[in-house]
């Protein structure tokens, strides 16, 4: 049986970014994605936005790796030639009853380490953003847009050039631990085989559950179950493309763990709306539904004045892998798992802000690989 070093399950922007990481002389590293092209995922559906940090509970893995990976990823993307642009982003605030929750975010920012925050004014944020019409704003002139599956991409090609084995079309079908070893079984088209592997990474994404579960983990037992939450995104007439040149997001729902309709920017200036929060019972369900239109436009006509019904398309939607608790925050699971199950480090619940966190969370796991206590500080 060939043997390897390390195993990645899952070509997602973490898993190449954890294959990047990984892969150096000395260490043998798959990495298995079951799709025909890396960042097939939700990589490559969701607001390619690369996140301040100011959201999350201070100290929980979600700000650290949040802060930490904008940087790491911000400078990948500018080194690699991938797309990314600092266009900055404002939260607004409505009316005064929101304002709170603006200075609320600015030291919930400031005491995770995001640099440069702001609060503003009405006349300052006209200033900045003419056609947007709110109270009050806070500014992070350091979140960005990025193409997240060319980064994936080019995780995943730096991660061949550095001596990894990238594989597509490779579907991870059996885990079991025999001999001290990972017995990993692998199906590609017609053919089918097992490699040994002395360490397993579960970077499979809205599978990670049952990857995990395939591999032994008592998923339910420990809470690591997963439920699927869609987001769906209208597109909104290019026309109106230049009209804002920040992202725009509204004052997040205290009670929910989503950041509320935003308005996205594409790397070419196009407009998006969303996303929302639809939860679904079946994974392949992308379709979105032309009847939630409404409802998009009443968040955004709050801030966007000009913004008229007909102006909004369907375009495209993505799913969460939320764990499935009732609390309104969960946090990044990144576990090493031990005794019979030793060797396998699972990610699971890696929902938002997971694309920004990919290199600081390939950092943990590198660390994790090398039996190093990952690095505490943003
Ligand atoms: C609507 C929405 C908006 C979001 N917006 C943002 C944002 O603006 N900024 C941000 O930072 N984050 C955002 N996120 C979160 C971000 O998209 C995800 O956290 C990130 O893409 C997760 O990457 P991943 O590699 O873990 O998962 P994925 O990209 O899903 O990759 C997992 C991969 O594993 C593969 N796989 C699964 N099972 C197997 C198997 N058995 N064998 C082999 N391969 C397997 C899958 O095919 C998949 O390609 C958003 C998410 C959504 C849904």
């Amino acid at each position: 049986m060939i043997a390897v070093d390390v195993t990645v399950v899952g070509g997602g922007i973490v898993g190449c970014a954890v294959a990047d990481a990984a892969a150096r002389p000395g260490r043998s590293v798959v990495l298995l994605e079951k799709e025909a092209r890396p960042g097939a995922g939700t990589t490559s559906r969701n607001s390619e936005v690369g996140h301040g940090g100011m959201y999350y509970p201070t100290g929980s893995l979600k700000a650290r790796c949040c802060v930490r990976g904008r940087r790491l990823l911000r400078e990948f993307c500018l080194g690699a030639g991938v797309g990314w642009r600092d266009a900055g982003k404002l939260i607004v605030a409505c009316d005064e009853s929101e304002a709170p929750g603006l200075e609320r975010l600015h030291a919930l920012g400031v005491a995770n380490g995001v640099e440069d925050l702001a609060l503003l004014g009405r006349d300052e944020l006209h200033r900045l953003e003419p056609q947007v019409a709110a109270v009050a704003a806070l500014h992070s002139p350091r979140t960005g847009i990025l193409d997240a599956e060319g980064a994936a991409r080019a995780l995943a090609a730096r991660a061949a050039a550095r001596g990894a084995e990238v594989m597509t079309g490779a579907e991870v079908t059996g885990l079991a631990r025999r001999g001290g070893v990972w017995e990993v079984a692998v199906r590609r088209g017609a053919e089918t085989w097992t490699h040994a592997s002395r360490q397993v990474v579960n970077c499979a994404g809205l599978h990670a559950d049952e990857v995990a579960a395939m591999a032994g983990v008592d998923v339910d037992g420990l809470g690591l179950r997963q439920r699927w939450v869609k987001g769906n995104y209208f597109a909104v007439d290019p026309r109106h493309a230049g009209r804002v040149s920040r992202l725009v997001y509204p004052v997040p729902p205290r009670d929910r763990d989503t950041l509320g309709v935003h308005v996205c920017l594409d790397l070419a200036g196009q407009l998006r709306l969303g996303p929302d929060f639809e939860a679904v019972p079946r994974r392949e369900d992308y379709g979105v539904d032309p009847a939630r239109a409404g409802a998009f436009f009443a968040g955004a006509a709050r801030f966007l004045p000009w913004l008229a019904p007909q102006d909004l398309q369907p375009a495209l939607s993505g799913l969460r892998p939320k764990l499935d608790t009732d609390a309104p925050f969960a946090d990044f699971q990144v576990r090493r798992e031990t005794g019979d199950l030793e060797g396998l480090i699972d990610l699971i619940g890696i929902d938002s802000p997971g694309l920004t966190s990919a290199p600081a969370l390939a950092e943990i796991v590198v660390a994790l690989l090398d039996g190093r206590e990952p690095w505490t500080a943003p």
